[in-house]
């Protein structure tokens, strides 16, 4: 990796490390689809992986018992999630790990429930959940959210955007359902995120923090270029945005 693309990395994390969250999604979501998961033990033992700053971290360890491990990958993202955790007093409940998920260092049947909203296409969707199952104890709980196709056919143009943008595995929600039974996980539900999700909770934020940034930042030209690539993204999501989106997965693994 070049300096430069070091550079981008620091300024990118520095960027969404200052937002609530860093994807798509609300703590209501997240409730919905903590709603699908029955029979959590009382001491259930809970990951969390590309935590950011915790957004949904908070939400689950207010809606259930437990420990959750969170994890990032970067340190920034993590120093945020252990403001939040100091601020609501959650240290007996949450702790954050720097960590990356193709290398996690869980055991095999840790876990009850394994979390990860907007995350898992780092490591990608198919590796994330075959790699994943194997620290899910048997009957444990897999829950993630994904960047999909909501119909079959799209305009070429916010194909080739996706895939070019580091997405090449944006798929149909058939087709990921599919990946998780033959992962081995019985597909409990699934649904899409509203665009409220997107503009209210995500880009918005992200416009509104836009002009401080570049202010901080004397309108370097890194910047720049990251406020513009962010402009480009919230049009072309205005533009296309019948055509994908966000859905959340649960799925169990096979006892
Ligand atoms: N779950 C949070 C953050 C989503 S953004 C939310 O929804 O608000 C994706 C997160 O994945 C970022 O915080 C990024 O730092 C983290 N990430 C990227 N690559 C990673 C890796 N290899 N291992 C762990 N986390 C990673």
């Amino acid at each position: 990796m070049s300096d430069n693309e070091i550079l981008d990395l620091n300024l990118i994390c520095g960027f969404f490390s200052l937002l609530e969250q860093q994807g798509p999604g609300s703590p209501a979501e997240t409730i919905k689809a903590l709603s699908f998961i029955k029979g959590l033990p009382a001491d259930a033992k809970i990951a969390d992986i590309g935590c950011g700053t915790g957004r949904q971290t908070q939400t689950l360890a207010e809606n259930i018992t437990g420990d959750i491990i969170a994890v990032d990958v970067f340190p920034g993202m993590i120093g945020g999630l252990n403001d939040r955790v100091k601020r609501l007093g959650l240290e007996n409940r949450i702790t954050g790990l720097v960590a990356s998920m193709d290398n996690l260092p869980f055991s095999e049947n840790e876990f009850d429930l394994i979390w990860s909203e907007g995350a898992i296409y780092n490591i990608g969707f198919e590796k994330g959940i075959r790699e994943w199952k194997k620290y899910l104890k048997p009957g444990g709980f897999l829950v993630v959210s994904e960047a999909t196709w909501f119909r079959g056919n799209r305009p070429e143009a916010i194909e080739k955007y996706w895939i070019d943008a580091g997405y090449p595995e944006i798929d149909t929600v058939s087709v990921k359902i599919s990946q998780l039974e033959q992962a081995g996980y019985v597909p409990v539900a699934s649904y899409n995120l509203p665009e409220s999700c997107w503009l209210d909770s995500y880009y918005k934020p992200i416009t509104e923090f836009s002009g401080q940034f570049l202010t901080q930042n004397n309108n370097s030209d890194q910047a720049k270029w990251l406020i513009d690539h962010l402009t480009e993204e919230i049009a072309y999501y205005e533009k296309y945005k019948e055509y994908y989106g966000y859905t959340f997965f649960i799925g169990q693994k096979v006892g």
